[in-house]
């Protein structure tokens, strides 16, 4: 006997690489390639260091309140926690807690197998169909859960708010968590339905639309008894998640809705002229709503076009997966950024 026998194994989720070389084109992560709003650099300067001697504020108020006021909910259907993987994760502990599969695809955000394993917790993945959409039938069985990234990463692809409410309506007796960490770029919203619905979750991030992938701020919505169990969960963990430098600057990012409005429309219009030079380079990819391509190139593989890539200083992920390990997942940067990499795609396809 050894005390290895009673440890909680568990293989980690292996995040993409944050290279410490400057001037790489960094299209690996799905980053903004904006910075921040200006409102948070002027927050951070006005931010009182001294302050950092107490504890911060418990119930995140001016964070929640900002979310709140900006999506036009209660504060009581509002949750946060440091980055989406945490509320997500306090949400797999908190809702999947029966015998039963929970339900998720087979392609998607590859954090769900690992919260799953790490919590125990049995699950099934449904197979997504050939051009990666989802089949809300394959929701419809008895389960303990149902997990879906809307739009779907690393895919791109978006299931129809109908879809989403089908597999909300055929699971009432257990808590569907919608994943919107891209709804921004072009996706449909199930925020509409959490008043509808008492079994619905929707995730949200800081990281992508708000460019505050640094600070680690994820927020959820729900009806005021799930968002109640969930700051149960939290509150039997750990009181202060949420440090006071990001509750002052994600309130100050949450409050400039032109510059969001601006800068996710920037990125929206890079994605289409890509998508459009991608396709001219007879690259193959199903329609993306994300700050992000999901592509493969029908004559060579896509290990051979990351190599090439990175040693040409862009970097891009690939997932080493059934079904998937052609394809390249392209972030989508700066338009100058997103130049040299199709200038740098023409170089190797001989164009
Ligand atoms: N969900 C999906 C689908 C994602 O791609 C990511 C980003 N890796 C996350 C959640 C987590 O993002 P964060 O923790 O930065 O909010």
């Amino acid at each position: 006997m050894s005390w290895e026998d009673n440890v909680r194994k568990v293989v980690p989720y292996t995040p993409g690489e944050q290279p410490k070389i400057k001037n790489i084109i960094k299209l690996n992560t799905n980053e903004n390639p904006y910075p921040p709003s200006p409102l948070v650099y002027k927050a951070y300067e006005e931010t009182e260091l001294a302050d950092l001697r107490k504890y911060p504020d418990p119930v995140c108020s001016v964070l929640v309140d900002s979310i709140a006021s900006f999506y036009d909910v209660k504060k009581e259907n509002v949750f946060v926690g440091v980055g989406s993987d945490d509320v997500i994760s306090m949400a797999f502990l908190t809702f999947f807690n029966s015998d039963k599969h929970i339900l998720f695809p087979d392609i998607t955000y590859s954090f769900y197998d690992v919260w799953a394993d790490l919590y125990r917790i049995p699950y099934k993945q449904m197979p997504l169909k050939d051009d990666f959409s989802i089949d809300p039938k394959d929701y419809y069985g008895e389960n303990g859960g149902v997990v879906i990234a809307n739009p779907n990463a690393p895919t791109g692809v978006r299931l129809p708010l109908e879809a989403v409410e089908d597999i909300i309506l055929h699971n009432r007796d257990v808590v569907v968590i919608v994943d919107e960490a891209y709804v921004d770029f072009g996706g449909e919203s199930a925020l509409p339905l959490i008043n509808k619905y008492d079994n619905l979750l929707v995730v949200r991030t800081f990281s992508k639309s708000r460019s505050l992938a640094g600070l680690r701020i994820g927020y959820a919505f729900g009806c005021e008894k799930i968002i109640k169990y969930l700051l149960d969960a939290k509150f039997s963990f750990n009181s202060y998640t949420m440090n006071m430098p990001s509750l002052i600057l994600g309130a100050a990012a949450m409050n400039d809705r032109a510059y969001f409005e601006e800068t996710t429309d920037k990125v929206i219009n890079t994605r289409e002229r890509v998508k459009k030079q991608l396709r001219d380079l007879g690259f193959v990819f199903e329609d993306s709503k994300t700050n992000f391509i999901f592509a493969r190139h029908p004559d060579r593989h896509g290990r051979e076009i990351f190599d090439y890539l990175r040693t040409h200083d862009i970097i891009v992920r690939r997932f080493d997966k059934p079904r998937i390990d052609e394809y390249l997942r392209i972030s989508i940067g700066t338009d100058e950024e997103m130049d040299r990499l199709i200038e740098v795609l023409k170089e190797y396809l001989g164009r």
